[in-house]
């Protein structure tokens, strides 16, 4: 009994995602749609505005989303008026960017919410052989994904696993990944 208390306290002091909501969103800026399509990959409302929408009309629609911008000067406006903002130098590696947030908001992935990398849509499970996809992608996945906005059909394939595998290793490099107690 007092091993499972020590267990539950423990997991209590753990330095998780449990007290940070992971329902947050995100309004990412058009230099870092990498990061953007990463977000959305690992289940975050992730929304992009039009290129060359003034930042004050950004300020304005984000409400509650938190800023990823590659803007100093509009990183340091945004925290003075009090909201969330995470600065990413544009220059350096996908790598390094996706760790920069990943870290600071120690996010979770969500693959269960994944949502279109390209346009934000949520993504419905269909059984491929109910959609127009070719026969191999049938006969290899009993499932896909097809995108409610644009419809676009995704599947979890070798490109879907190398995304998966970067967030992993960026999460286990940032000691987000515990080791399994054996
Ligand atoms: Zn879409």
């Amino acid at each position: 009994m007092a091993k499972r208390k020590r267990k539950a306290k423990r997991r209590l002091l753990a330095p998780s995602t449990r007290n940070i909501p992971n329902m947050l969103k995100f309004v990412v800026d058009e230099m870092l749609l990498d990061v953007a399509k990463y977000l959305r990959i690992i289940g975050y409302d992730t929304i992009c505005p039009v290129p060359g929408t003034q930042d004050r009309f950004i300020l304005e629609d984000i409400k509650k989303r938190v800023l990823i911008t590659a803007d100093k000067e509009f990183c340091r406006l945004t925290r003075k008026k009090g909201r969330r903002c995470i600065y990413v130098d544009v220059q350096s590696s996908l790598n390094k960017k996706l760790s920069h947030v990943i870290g600071k908001l120690h996010l979770v992935p969500r693959y269960k919410h994944s949502r279109c990398p390209k346009c934000n849509g949520t993504l419905r499970r269909e059984k491929s052989e109910n959609v127009d996809v070719d026969e191999g992608i049938r006969r290899r996945h009993r499932y896909v994904y097809v995108c409610e906005v644009c419809g676009h059909i995704y599947w979890k394939g070798s490109q879907w696993q190398r995304m998966i595998a970067r967030i992993w290793r960026i999460r286990k490099k940032l000691g987000l990944i515990k080791p399994r107690r054996k």
